[in-house]
């Protein structure tokens, strides 16, 4: 229970300068203890003011934002996504710029797949997972996976890191041929164990793609997630309690 009290204390200095939603955030977290799919140390908000659009700070970084359109896992587009605009807490996006200024000097870049990541389309994930029915994409994202198993298996979550606003999944391109994305071993969310950073089964020039993408994003305050070579996550995220659930629009 202290630690959910706590939270407002930390609320008021995320949000400092924005007196107004003090009361609302504490409002919030009472709201939170009366709800069952919310554990009493997370919280929601709807609040945007402390994202950024990446291309605003990094206007070279590559996006092309899976959830947006039909090519991803799910087949359509995701709830919550109204524009194709990677959005990240300000921490995240400047520190996809220091990777981005290190790359650019070798002649590759950043192309972001998705980046802040709504409650909604998190749970627009999981009523895809219960719904077996709907196979369209199996041989293209997960021929050999159960759909009804993603979740336990730990490729998509039902509270994703990406909803807290500093998590971002990515891959890297060579400007210098056409901007194709570099051989990673398996395309992106491929629900696969070959799709884990460190499989053994990755060897050659895709081994040394994945391990360059990890040393660099580790250099700069990411931190991988050992099932998704894509997946990063900044070791100093400024809302890790804090799950937000505004759509992406751009207006923001
Ligand atoms: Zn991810």
């Amino acid at each position: 229970m202290s630690r959910f009290f706590a939270l407002p204390a930390r609320l008021n200095k995320t949000f400092s300068g924005i007196n107004l939603l003090a009361p609302l955030a504490l409002a919030l977290s009472f709201s939170v203890s009366c709800s069952s799919r919310i554990t009493k140390d997370t919280i929601v908000s709807a609040d945007s003011s402390h994202f950024v659009s990446v291309k605003k700070v990094s206007p070279t970084i590559q996006t092309e934002m899976r959830y947006f359109g039909f090519n991803n896992f799910v087949g359509r587009p995701i709830a919550g996504y109204k524009s194709a605009t990677c959005y990240l807490t300000r921490e995240a996006a400047f520190g996809l710029l220091r990777v981005q200024q290190e790359l650019e000097k070798d002649g590759l870049s950043l192309r972001v797949y998705d980046c802040y990541r709504p409650q909604k389309a998190v749970d627009d994930f999981i009523a895809w997972s219960k719904n077996p029915n709907d196979q369209k994409t199996k041989a293209e994202f997960y021929p050999n996976v159960d759909k009804s198993k993603v979740f336990e298996l730990g490729y998509v979550a039902s509270r994703s890191g990406h909803t807290r606003g500093s998590t971002v999944d990515l891959t890297l391109v060579n400007l210098k041929n056409e901007n194709a994305p570099l051989d990673m071993g398996t395309p992106y969310d491929f629900f696969s164990p070959r799709s884990a950073t460190a499989d053994p089964s990755v060897i050659g020039v895709a081994r040394e793609n994945r391990d360059r993408l990890k040393s660099l994003m580790e250099k700069h305050g990411f931190k991988n997630y050992e099932k998704e070579w894509w997946h990063f996550t900044l070791n100093d995220e400024p809302y890790p309690n804090i799950y937000f659930d505004f759509n992406i629009e751009e207006k923001y």
